[in-house]
C-alpha cells in the first residue's frame, strides 16, 4: 500500500516541490478518471520539468545525428556507412547509441529499405540504389535521457507512388500528434492515423507499435496505430512516447527475418514507410522532442 502524500511533503515526481504545489492537483484529476474506469498512466511514466529538459537534449543530439544523414545520404552508400555516420556522429556530440547491444541488436542505427518495415541491419553488401526508399531509425542516450526519431529518405527517381506512400505515412504522423493533448486517450491517437491511412487506401501494421521513452528505451505504453477511439491510457502532462506508426502500400501481413531474428518484412514485398516522433504531452497539448 502507498502511504499518502500530505501537502506538504515533497511531491513524489522528485521535482523538489510541495506535493500542493506540484502534482496533486492532476493526481486527483486523475483520480477521477481513474473512478469512471479509465486506465491511467503509472506515475513512474509521468516525467518531471527536470526529466522532460533531459529528453529534450538528448533529442537535440538525435536530431542532430538525423540532419547529419540528410546531408551524407546518397545511392551507391551501403548501410554500413550509414550506420558509421550515426555512430561517429552520436558520439562527437557527446551521446551513445542506444540500439547498439540492445537486446543484441549488432549495429548503432537500424536501416530499412522498401519492403523492410523496420529493425533493417546495417552491411557492408547492402547498397542503396537510385529508386530506393529507407527509414534510418536513430536513438540516442544522452546523460542516461533516452530519444528517438526516424525519417525516410528517398534516393534519386524513387516511384510516384512509393514517394506519395512516404509523404502521406508522414502527414500520418500529423494527424496523430492532432489528438495529443491532456485527458485525450491514446486510442484516439491510433484511430486517427489508422482512419487516416485506410482513407488513402494503405495497410497500417499491426504487431509493431510505438512506446514510452525517456528514462529507458522502451517504456509503457505500447502506442499501436489501428486503435479504436475512446479507448486506452489516458493521456497526462509529464507522459513521452513515440509516434512512429508503419505504413504498407500492400498487405499489412509481416514476417521476421529467420537469420537474424530482428529485419521484418511486408509479406507480399511491397513497400512499408515509416516516420517517428518522441512527443511529450504538455499543460495544453504537445511538445515534439526529436523528430
Ligand atoms: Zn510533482
Amino acid at each position: 500500500m502507498r502511504k499518502r502524500i500530505g501537502k506538504n511533503d515533497p511531491c513524489w515526481c522528485g521535482s523538489g516541490k510541495k506535493y500542493q504545489d506540484c502534482h496533486l492537483e492532476l493526481d486527483e484529476k486523475i483520480r477521477n478518471y481513474k473512478l469512471r474506469g479509465y486506465k491511467i498512466p503509472p506515475r513512474k511514466i509521468i516525467k518531471n520539468q527536470e526529466q522532460i529538459e533531459g529528453i529534450r537534449t538528448s533529442g537535440k543530439v538525435n536530431i542532430a545525428v538525423l540532419d547529419y544523414v540528410a546531408e551524407n545520404i546518397h545511392a551507391g552508400m551501403s548501410t554500413e556507412e550509414i550506420n558509421r555516420l550515426v555512430d561517429s556522429k552520436t558520439r562527437e556530440l557527446g551521446g551513445i547509441p542506444a540500439p547498439l547491444n540492445y537486446e543484441g541488436f549488432p549495429k548503432s542505427v537500424c536501416t530499412s529499405i522498401n519492403d523492410v518495415v523496420c529493425h533493417g541491419i546495417p552491411s557492408e553488401e547492402e547498397v542503396l540504389q537510385d529508386g530506393d526508399i529507407i527509414n534510418v531509425d536513430v536513438s540516442t542516450i544522452y546523460h542516461g535521457y533516452f530519444s528517438d526519431s526516424s525519417r525516410m529518405f528517398c534516393i534519386g527517381n524513387v516511384p510516384e507512388e512509393n514517394k506519395k506512400l512516404v509523404a502521406d505515412t508522414l502527414e500520418s504522423i500529423q494527424v496523430g500528434l492532432s489528438e495529443v493533448r491532456p485527458f485525450n486517450r491514446l486510442g484516439n491517437v491510433g484511430a486517427a492515423i489508422h482512419e487516416f491511412a485506410l482513407g488513402k487506401g494503405y495497410r497500417v501494421v499491426r504487431e509493431i507499435g510505438g512506446h514510452g521513452v525517456g528514462l529507458e528505451f522502451h517504456e509503457d505504453p505500447f502506442v499501436s496505430y489501428v486503435t479504436r477511439r475512446d479507448t486506452g491510457m489516458l493521456l497526462v502532462p509529464g507522459m513521452v512516447f513515440t509516434i512512429e506508426p508503419m505504413i504498407n502500400l500492400g498487405t499489412d501481413e509481416i514476417f521476421i527475418d529467420e537469420e537474424n531474428d530482428w529485419t521484418v518484412y511486408t509479406e507480399d514485398g511491397a513497400p512499408s514507410a515509416q516516420w517517428e516522433v518522441t512527443v511529450a504531452v504538455t499543460e495544453d497539448g504537445y511538445e515534439i522532442l526529436a523528430y
